[in-house]
């Protein structure tokens, strides 16, 4: 299947989390940011109750019923492909929400590294999620439109995540990081720091024992919410808790769940922090406080692995890196650093080339700038 007449085109960018790294399962406020690595759909309607979908990238196509998306397989009753799932899944959970799908045809391809940590998922589902508005004539809040596309990657694909990545991918504003409040829901977007550039650096590893880890990780955090809970009612998450409550407490919790608390807790603090400093405009202590929750993931939260590390040690080795650590879950994925302008070039190459020479490993390194929530295109 190829898209002879294009109706349309929908660009939906990756995200990078900036600050607030495993807070958005406790009520924290996240730091992300739009990327300008980005999916690419092209569609058009095609009368009929099907929807052909072609994954450019990994030269596989299938073809899905309207009618029977609760079953997950392509119209020939197959199992449907892993990366139809995330398409599907928004197709899912739009209808359960009550909103009417026409039949298309859209073909994807996407610059987004794959499990790196960027959300080359979360910019799927978001992407198709408006493909459907615009065919089919309902308007959804940005808001809403995030919280849906959450909703399929739990409980259609099966991935238990956070609002955070679904939320940024949605909401984007070019040169800004949006300030997301996992809580409340609010949001507000603050400007990124004068004469600044966004490093990524993907460390080329895959993230093994994520699952796993990541669920132990949340349990952990539940557990001790749970104990002070009984103490106090009024804290419900980790975000109650302040740093003194939870120190004094130390002796009465298990080791491990005391530590992933502490960066929790610290953490959320620290995203605090972060807003005065953006709205200050301060650059270094912005980055500080990214070196900072680095090695807070590396020894209290125990998410990080020597190859991250490797990456984080050469950016602070770096004049003119303002701050840098590694970005979404861990366990491998990319880091995101803080350089300044005139000096961003020469840092992508020394941190590719050092990285190769410690760890015999490439990392895919590259400038991005905060860009746009996903949109039609022109729109
Ligand atoms: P990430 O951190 O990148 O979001 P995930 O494991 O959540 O990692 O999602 C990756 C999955 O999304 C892939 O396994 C695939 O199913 C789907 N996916 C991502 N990019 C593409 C692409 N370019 N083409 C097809 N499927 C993709
Ligand atoms: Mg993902």
């Amino acid at each position: 299947m190829t898209v002879a007449t294009p109706e349309g085109t929908v660009i939906s960018p990756g995200r990078v989390n900036l600050l607030g790294e495993h807070v958005d399962y406790n009520d924290g406020v996240v730091l992300p940011a739009a990327i300008d690595r980005s999916v690419k759909i092209i569609f058009k309607k095609n009368e009929s109750r099907l929807v052909s979908l072609k994954a450019v990238d990994l030269q596989d196509e299938c073809v899905i019923h309207l009618s029977h998306l609760e079953k997950k397989t392509s119209q020939e009753g197959k199992p449907l492909p892993d990366w139809a799932l995330y398409p599907a899944g928004v197709m899912w959970g739009l209808q359960r929400h009550g909103l009417d799908l026409i039949g298309f045809d859209a073909q994807f391809s996407s610059n987004i590294p794959i499990g790196a940590g960027l959300s080359s998922s979360a910019a799927i589902e978001v992407g198709f999620a408006v493909v459907c508005m615009s065919l089919c004539g309902w308007q959804l809040e940005r808001l809403e439109l995030a919280k849906l596309c959450q909703q399929a990657e739990r409980e259609y694909v099966g991935v238990n995540c956070g609002l955070m990545d679904q939320f940024a991918c949605a909401c984007g504003v070019e040169d800004h990081v949006v300030m997301f409040d996992t809580r409340s829901l609010a949001s507000q977007t603050l400007p990124l720091p004068p004469a600044t550039t966004l490093v990524i650096a993907d460390s080329s590893l895959r993230r093994s024992l994520l699952t796993s880890a990541y669920n132990d990780r949340r349990r952990d955090c539940e557990s001790v919410v749970a104990y002070f809970n009984q103490l106090d009612p009024s804290i419900r998450s980790l975000r109650d808790l302040g740093e003194e409550r939870l120190l004094a407490h130390e002796h009465a919790l298990p080791p491990a769940a005391f530590r992933h608390a502490r960066h929790v807790v610290e953490e959320i603090s620290r995203v605090n922090q972060a807003i005065d400093l953006l709205k200050e405009k301060d650059a270094r202590g912005f980055g500080r406080l990214m070196f900072s929750s680095h090695d807070s993931l590396r020894d209290l939260f125990e998410v990080s692995r020597p190859e991250l590390d490797i990456l984080v040690d050469i950016a602070a080795g770096f004049d003119g890196c303002l701050g840098s650590r590694l970005t979404g879950a861990g366990f491998g994925g990319s880091t995101v650093s803080l350089v300044l302008d005139e000096k961003s070039d020469a840092f992508i190459h020394q941190l590719r080339d050092l990285y190769q020479k410690q760890t015999g490993l490439q990392a895919v390194v590259f400038s991005t700038r905060a860009s746009r929530g996903a949109h039609l295109n022109p729109d």
